[in-house]
């Protein structure tokens, strides 16, 4: 189809522009069309990818990049993207089409929120310029709250260190039955070349150029693309998508903020740019990504970020980011979501008349002390455990809500089931929100913390099971009767064609959290 102005104006009606400023863009559009450039290659070397999805759209991703690793190799012009969308696989009942625009300042990425769409159905898209189609992608709207119950299945997965492992996960997941995958965090890492079967291209990232550099390094993985190709996602991030362990404004290393939030910037602008989000992109240091997905009436996802507005630890850390627990943990002003994101969750839980309350969080909530039982306890302070009062407000919100809560989180690249509680001393302290750990798609776990496993679940009455010996991801099937969860483990992912199996399934019921173990 040639871009003509008649046909970029049909579309234009259903297509509004994430970013700063959409509504301008699109009149600006309307008044003007980039001129058409001739492009140096295939510039959809990236793939595509889908996500936010909800009852009646979705957000559709894809970037121009001839020259994925070094900057793109795109001109610095606005380059007109068309895109469009259909009811089947072969393209035939296109029921919305439209032209978007990659600009050079948002590294010639496209994020398009289609609206109009059918509730709970498939649909597939792609996108063109000029000559260059993309492959198909693949994603789904959301049911309505108000349709009959039924089962929805969705993956999470984090940690994808690139240089450690492959990433035959996704390949497995591309071909589960799914209808969402949640990203909780760790979806790129910083740092140097690394070690394992694949190395980094570059030292640590810190500069815009860099970190887009690194994203793309990412997205040229084929399995990668498969899996974002295949089912919608709904991300988060951790800490690794700008510093290890940072907190706030204070990089791992300590040091002033302003420098550091020059770097924050550049790590969020990256993100933002690669990832298909429903959020507005980022013009400074700052960028809101908490925020919900609705699953008909089955589940509400609320995908939290608790690395964005959180208080630097200030307990002595031992080992790593592990140390003792010390009182200054308890001071009022030592925050994890932050207070506007901490009520934003509470007025959510109390408002969501959903089955399910599933918290997304990037590390572990429940405590793990990792030296139990000696006194005092010694934890990841990185974690919620290094942050108890931000986690009783929040699973005193759930209480006092009466929701049926499932925390899903990642971090320690380590599977593991257990459940959340307000007190860890008492062994008879009933369980508030069940806790799926899902271990890392191809990060390395922990030597030291492999040893404690069976000693962790033997010691801690709130774990019932763990794993520190492979990497994969969590499939969670979902009904008005059970919540289901099955570890998805690989042999290994130093090897490319490794197998998967489910190491595991639990499930859990309405009205009693934790888990029972059911294979
Ligand atoms: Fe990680
Ligand atoms: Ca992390």
């Amino acid at each position: 189809m040639p871009l003509t102005r008649r046909n970029f104006l049909a579309g234009a009606g259903s297509l509004a522009l994430v970013g700063p400023g959409g509504d301008e863009m699109a009149r600006a559009l309307q008044r003007r069309q980039p001129d058409p450039v001739v492009l140096p290659g295939f510039p959809f070397t990236l793939g595509v990818a889908s996500g936010d999805p909800h009852q009646n759209g979705v957000v559709l991703w894809t970037r121009l990049a001839p020259d994925p690793l070094a900057g793109g190799g795109m001109p610095p012009t606005d380059v007109a993207v068309q895109w469009e969308i259909a009811r089947d696989e072969h393209m035939r009942q296109v029921i919305r089409r439209g032209t978007a625009v990659a600009r050079p300042e948002y590294a010639h990425a496209v994020h398009v929120d289609v609206h109009g769409l059918a509730p709970d159905r498939w649909y597939w898209y792609r996108f063109r310029v000029g000559d260059w189609v993309s492959r198909l992608g693949r994603t789904r709207t959301m049911p309505p709250p108000s349709r009959r119950p039924r089962t929805l299945a969705f993956a999470f997965a984090s940690c994808q260190n690139y240089p450690a492992g492959y990433y035959t996960a996704y390949r497995h997941m591309a071909d589960d039955d799914l209808d969402l995958v949640v990203h909780l965090g760790d979806y790129i890492y910083e740092g140097g070349p690394g070690s394992g079967p694949r190395r980094h291209d570059g030292p640590e990232v810190t500069t815009l150029d860099a970190y887009r550099n690194r994203h793309a390094l990412y997205k040229t993985d084929p399995d990668l693309q498969a899996a974002h190709a295949a089912f919608p996602w709904a991300v988060t991030w951790d800490d690794h998508e700008v510093d290890n362990n940072y907190a706030g404004d204070v990089p791992e290393d300590g040091g002033p903020s302003e420098p550091f939030l020059q770097r924050r910037a550049a790590a969020y602008r990256a993100y933002w740019e690669h990832l298909p989000m429903r959020v507005p992109a980022p013009t400074g240091p700052d960028m809101r990504i908490h925020r919900r997905i609705e699953l008909g009436a089955l589940a509400t996802v609320h995908l939290l970020d608790q690395r964005q507005y959180r208080s630097p630890v200030p307990c002595p850390q031992v080992i790593s980011s592990a140390g003792p627990v010390c009182d200054a943990v308890d001071d009022p002003n030592h925050v994890l979501l932050g207070a506007e994101q901490q009520q934003w969750l509470a007025d959510g839980l109390a408002a969501s008349r959903s089955r399910w309350q599933v918290l997304a969080t990037g590390t572990v909530m429940s405590e793990l002390d990792l030296l139990k039982p000696s006194e005092p306890k010694f934890v990841n302070l990185d974690q919620w455990d290094g942050y108890p009062n931000a986690r009783a407000q929040l699973l005193e919100a759930v209480v006092a809500s009466g929701v049926d809560a499932v925390v899903i989180s990642g971090d320690i690249h380590a599977s593991g089931v257990g459940a959340a509680r307000l007190d860890y001393d008492d062994p008879d302290a009933p369980d508030i929100a069940t806790e799926f750990v899902g271990t890392s798609i191809s990060s390395t776990a922990s030597s030291a913390f492999g040893t404690l496993v069976d000693q962790i679940v033997e010691s801690h009455p709130h774990i019932q099971w763990a794993d520190a010996a492979h990497r994969g991801y969590v499939r969670c099937t979902l009904s008005r009767d059970e919540y289901r969860a099955e570890y998805q483990h690989l042999d290994t992912a130093l090897e490319p064609d490794s197998a998967i199996r489910t190491a595991t399934s639990w499930r859990v019921e309405p009205g009693r959290p934790g888990a029972t173990r059911t294979g």
